[in-house]
């Protein structure tokens, strides 16, 4: 079997058309979707996830402020801004890119954040109404995953998910999405002796480890879905997966490519979260 490669960049041009069409709604009604997105420091990688956020929200006609601090910023100072912001009709998405300097604790950054703002999912809020089924944001990354998979035509109803990695942002909540779909789910773990001997056994997998090659061919059921979230380098350099692409590819259905998977669909979610809250926004305003 060679597996249908499950095209990322191709799924998350259609649904940002989508956002681009309901954000045009908003602002002829006077509600123009408004995401803040907050950089503190210098790291280049996030300079660049910022960059491309902003640029992904004009693109789709969103609001979009964004907020450059240096890193001598006190956690105060960025816990007023977030105040301010959580005040701010025109602000439907509140996102602090992460890592922050080690002076400012990032949970109770992420915690000051009004839930209906938390298009990131981050929040202890959040995780909660995602474990009681009720209707918060999705973190971006696993929403997206959830995208990919239903995008493949395969139901999850009755069938068996592996997710590999329990992290609070990806494995968690990807496995919480899973149920809510009625996957029978399993989370497997640095600490399960035999990865192997559950992959095997799964209709689909998710990996979300950091680390390539976790999943190979002979760890995976013939027709299997494949989610690689993973993002590595090979010795070469490239970028690559926690999945090897080419022996699973002989064995699974589906499966995600590593670039152009997973990754272009977390900041089509973080769009379309935010479009949602500001659809909600917009129904209280005008009730
Ligand atoms: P993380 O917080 O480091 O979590 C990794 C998880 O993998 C942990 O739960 C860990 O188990 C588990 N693990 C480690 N070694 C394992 C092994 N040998 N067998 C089974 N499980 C193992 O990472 P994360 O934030 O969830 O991210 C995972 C990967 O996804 C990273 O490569 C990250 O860069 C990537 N990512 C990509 C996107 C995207 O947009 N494409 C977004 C977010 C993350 P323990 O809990 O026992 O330590």
């Amino acid at each position: 079997m060679t597996a249908k490669v499950i095209d990322g960049n191709a799924l998350s041009k259609q649904l940002r058309a989508e956002v681009t069409t309901r954000a045009a709604a908003l602002t002829a009604r006077g509600h123009q979707p408004g995401l803040a997105v907050i950089l503190v420091g210098e790291d280049p990688a996030s300079a660049v996830y910022v960059r491309n956020k902003v640029k992904a929200c004009e693109d789709s006609g969103l609001l979009s402020v964004f907020d450059k601090y240096e890193a001598t910023l006190s956690e105060a100072a960025l816990l007023a801004r977030i105040a301010a912001l959580n005040a701010d009709p025109a602000i439907h998405g509140i996102l602090v890119q992460m890592p922050l300097p080690k002076h400012i604790d990032s949970g109770k950054v992420i915690e000051a954040i009004a839930t209906h703002k938390d298009v990131d999912g981050y929040s202890v809020l959040s995780a909660g109404e995602l474990m009681a089924g009720l209707p918060g944001f999705r973190p971006c990354t696993p929403y997206g995953c959830m995208k990919l998979i239903e995008s493949t035509g395969v139901s999850l109803k009755g069938k068996h998910a592996v997710v590999i990695g329990r992290s609070n942002t990806v494995g968690k909540p990807m496995a919480l999405l899973l149920l809510q779909a009625n996957a029978t789910v399993t989370v497997c773990h640095s600490g399960t002796p035999d990865l192997a001997y559950h992959t095997r056994q799964a209709d689909v997998v998710v990996a979300a480890v950091g680390r390539r090659n976790t999943l190979t061919g002979d760890m995976v059921k013939p027709g299997a879905v494949v989610i690689d979230v993973g993002i590595n380098r090979n010795d070469e350099g490239k970028l690559c997966g926690d999945v090897d692409f080419a022996s699973v590819s002989e064995v699974a259905s589906h499966l995600t490519p590593v670039p152009g998977g997973v990754g272009p669909m977390t900041i089509t979610m973080l769009l379309v979260n935010t479009v949602e809250a500001a659809e909600r926004a917009a129904t209280q305003a005008d009730a």
